[in-house]
């Protein structure tokens, strides 16, 4: 089959590999219908190049048609339309339990003391061939795929997978009351339906932060008051004006290590990607590279007591946070990967309501075949084009 895999630094080919076949008694066969590109595989294309293996097929945002299953499967079978969750979890564990399947006990990958497996994401996480490929092995099939309605296009139902509980989840670990005023840093994908996600959950105001005019623009279409970063030196403080002098209640950070306005930290994540290997991943380990940028701009931006929701990916392990300032300001601080079946069902329920609450059908700027894989990263990384949103079609 095709499928899209890393070959190298910024470089990435669609090519031929084994087709996925069941291995064990819980897995399934998807043919993947739908499948994008998550600001996640952008750190693979750049800081995280030391944890990747050329060959490794990418992608862990998709959905399609289950094609087999394994003998223990029982909820699914071949010919339901299913979006499976980027995180591979059991469902029986302890942490799944406890509605922590990013941490999930089945399937933790030891070796790298990570938690749960996920689709095509790194050697830390497994090693999982991803989605963005003609056809998924999808391992705890008995437990992980979400059934969705045979009606509508894929686009209604796809970002089930990953970027609509993430969004949803930062919104949540806020602790958001009604009437609160809440600050998005960051409207990309994850930022724009964390915004959407905002209202749905009681929000009175939502400021968002962006640099890029398009992802400005698109927030503003759903109501949410805007602070534009390249405009304004001191973003926090735009935000403390909007905020009679104090700040906004809730924060969600979505913008992760990519961050623009870090100069010193950028030049250090660049030397991560261009050492040879083994140093570079030592030195992932053991100092922070990460930009810090906009974890910087979310801590300035909340209010004294407030939350902070880290939903940006960050790779480093020892970055320079202000801990005198967060302990004295007493900020709670909340991250962690989406937990995507904790949330999947009532997220299920709100997508299945005629109109689109979510806005998600009209997210993607751009639809692809998948052999222009290598292209639309190109395009979604560079943000030309207007690119917000990549989805491609196997
Ligand atoms: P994206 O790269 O499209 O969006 C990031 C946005 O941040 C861009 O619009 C960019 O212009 C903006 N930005 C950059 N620097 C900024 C700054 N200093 N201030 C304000 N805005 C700035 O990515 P995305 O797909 O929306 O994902 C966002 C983050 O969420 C990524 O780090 C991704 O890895 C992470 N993510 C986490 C999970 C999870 O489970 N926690 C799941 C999916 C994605
Ligand atoms: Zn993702
Ligand atoms: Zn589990």
């Amino acid at each position: 089959m095709r499928a899209l895999t890393w070959q190298g630094r910024n470089d990435v080919q669609v090519t031929d590999v084994p087709d996925p076949r069941i291995e064990l008694p819980t897995d399934a066969v998807v043919r993947v219908t739908s499948t994008a590109i998550c600001g996640s595989d952008l750190h693979l294309y750049g800081p995280l190049t030391p944890f990747m293996t050329p060959g490794d097929v990418l992608g862990h945002e998709f959905m399609g048609i289950v094609e087999q299953v394994g003998a223990d499967v029982k909820g699914i079978r071949p010919g339901d339309r299913v979006v499976v969750p980027f995180n591979i979890s059991c469902g029986a564990c302890f942490m799944c339990a406890k509605g922590l399947q990013s941490q999930c006990e089945t399937t933790q990958v030891h070796a790298s003391g990570c938690g749960a497996a996920l689709f095509g994401y790194t050697k830390l996480y497994g090693q999982v061939p991803g989605g963005q490929a003609e056809y998924v092995r999808v391992p705890q099939a008995q437990y992980g795929p979400i059934k969705v309605p045979a009606r509508g296009v894929d686009e209604r139902w796809l970002f089930l997978s990953d970027i609509l509980p993430t969004a949803w989840q930062g919104v949540a670990y806020t602790d958001i009351e009604v009437g609160d005023t809440v600050a998005v840093i960051g409207l990309g994908p994850v930022g724009q339906l964390a915004a959407r996600s905002a209202w749905q959950q009681g929000a009175a105001r939502v400021i968002g932060v962006d640099l890029v005019p398009e992802r400005l623009a698109m927030a503003a279409g759903f109501g949410v008051e805007l602070v534009d970063a390249s405009q304004v030196d001191d973003v926090p403080a735009a935000i403390r004006d909007l905020t009679r002098g104090r700040g906004a209640d809730r924060v969600i950070e979505a913008v992760g290590m990519e961050a623009h306005g870090s100069p010193v930290a950028e030049a250090a994540a660049t030397a991560v990607t261009t050492l040879p290997r083994p140093v570079a991943s030592k030195l992932m380990h053991t100092i922070g590279i990460d930009r810090m940028a906009a974890l910087d701009t979310a801590f300035g931006a909340v209010r004294r007591g407030g939350t902070v929701s880290m939903v940006g990916v960050y790779g480093g392990a020892a970055d320079p946070f202000n801990m005198m300032k967060l302990f004295d300001r007493q900020v709670s601080i909340r991250m962690g990967q989406s937990n995507v079946r904790r949330w999947s069902d009532r997220l299920l329920e709100l997508l299945s309501q005629d109109d689109d609450v979510f806005g998600v059908e009209t997210l993607p700027t751009h639809r692809l075949p998948l052999e222009k894989g290598p292209e639309a990263y190109k395009t979604f990384k560079e943000k030309e084009d207007g690119c917000i949103k990549v989805v491609l079609k196997p």
